[in-house]
């Protein structure tokens, strides 16, 4: 029978990876009503706590009032308006390139920088855990396709070795997933012997990383020559919506004339990019905000480790507790909403097989008392966990 999609649901359901939807009954921030029920999230990507701000939803309404609600069209019909003009002026010389371009979603702009950039005859080389969008830029380009080990530069250097055409490194800046940071000092030193352009997506790093919230290349001190396309998404620690891409005139300018997914879709509304305006200015001035997420991610890992949690090799405010298998991983995540608190369990193919972790994320909006919070109900739920497994056997 074809299009038999209850028998493909169930297959899902008994695999333990069938996905719900929690239906969010607040505004985001560390406390949300979800599906009826008051609980503490630490599973949103809010890291600076900017995406409930009074001044950005000041400037959101503000924005609307200016210019109303549609973008209207498309950026190259008559759908680029000033709010977007300037907040890609902004963009650049907030990353230090000569020319961003603002996108409607992260995912969108990942799928134009690669497919404008590599096809049949060029070459793709993505890390192992890129993020989806990545991974599915590259198969969408037409150009040879090829994994290398999660962050490793040598098995990067042996593909580097085969690789045809132009050729393209993609990487996550912050791994979405492990919130370890890719080894870009490595990764592009690799790349340059072999003349191939570094596309580093930091979704996950502006913000939260570098002196001034500029992200992973900032924190390492790379410029527009390491990393010729850079990538960041704003619907994270911005706290609005849209994603852009920064780099050279003639890379900005190749995407406005040959990115299919920038040209054929209607521009974001522009007082969204009202709003990231003002999130933009809150992000660089108020440093206190990465000061206090620090202090959290500290006091996370420590009162973790003290449960006995594995953790990952992680410094950003992404989390994940590994625990192995997706029935274990749910469990656990059941037992702390008993509790209260709301943190995901990941199952693959998010991630992969039997690596289901809970995605712990920090904000600057958590107090150090939510914080406490977390870790007394995971201290409690791990110790039942454990004991319900030793009765199990
Ligand atoms: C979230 C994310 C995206 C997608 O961005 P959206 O604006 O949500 O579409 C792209 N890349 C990475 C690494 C992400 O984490």
């Amino acid at each position: 029978m074809p299009f038999d999609l209850s028998a493909r649901l169930a297959e899902r359901r008994s695999a333990q990876l069938f996905r719900q939807r929690p239906l969010l009954e607040s505004p985001q921030g560390p406390e949300v009503v979800v599906d009826g029920q008051p609980l503490l999230a630490f599973c949103s990507n809010d890291y600076l706590g900017l995406a409930n701000h009074p001044d950005v939803i000041r400037a959101l309404r503000d924005g609307a009032e200016k210019w109303g609600v549609g973008g209207g069209a498309s950026h190259l019909v008559i759908g680029h308006s000033t709010p977007h003009h300037e907040l890609e002026e902004a963009l650049a010389e907030f990353t230090g390139r000569p020319r961003a371009l603002l996108f409607s979603t992260g995912y969108m702009a990942n799928l134009a920088a690669v497919t404008a950039l590599v096809g049949q005859g060029d070459t793709v080389l993505e890390d192992r855990l890129n993020h989806a969008s990545l991974l599915d830029a590259g198969l969408l380009s037409g150009a040879r396709f090829s994994r290398y080990l999660h962050n490793d530069a040598d098995s990067l250097a042996k593909r580097l070795e085969k690789a045809e055409g132009n050729t393209l490194v993609v990487t996550d800046g912050v791994f979405s997933m492990d919130g370890d940071l890719a080894d870009l000092p490595a990764l592009c030193a690799a790349a340059r012997r072999k003349q191939a352009w570094v596309m580093v997506d930091d979704a996950h790093g502006f913000g939260p990383l570098g002196a001034h919230g500029g992200g992973i290349v900032e924190h390492f001190g790379l410029g527009l020559d390491d990393v010729p396309v850079l990538v960041g998404t704003l619907g994270k620690a911005f706290g609005t919506a849209g994603a852009f891409v920064a780099g050279s005139e003639e890379l900005i300018e190749t995407l406005i004339q040959f990115a299919r997914p920038y040209i054929y879709t209607t521009s974001q509304p522009p007082a969204v990019a009202c709003a990231t305006l003002k999130s933009l200015e809150l992000l660089r001035s108020e440093g206190w905000r990465r000061e206090h997420l620090d202090k959290l991610i500290a006091r996370f890992r420590q009162g973790a480790e003290e449960i006995g949690l594995e953790l990952m090799d992680s410094p950003t405010p992404i989390q994940p507790i590994l625990i192995g298998d997706s029935g274990r991983a749910l469990r656990l995540s059941a037992m702390l909403r008993e509790r209260g608190l709301l943190v995901g369990a990941i199952r693959p193919p998010t991630v992969p097989a039997g690596t289901a972790r809970l995605r712990v994320t920090l904000s600057a909006a958590h107090s150090e008392k939510q914080l406490e919070s977390l870790l007394g109900a995971l201290a409690e739920s791990w110790a039942l966990l454990i004991k319900e497994e030793a009765a199990d056997v």
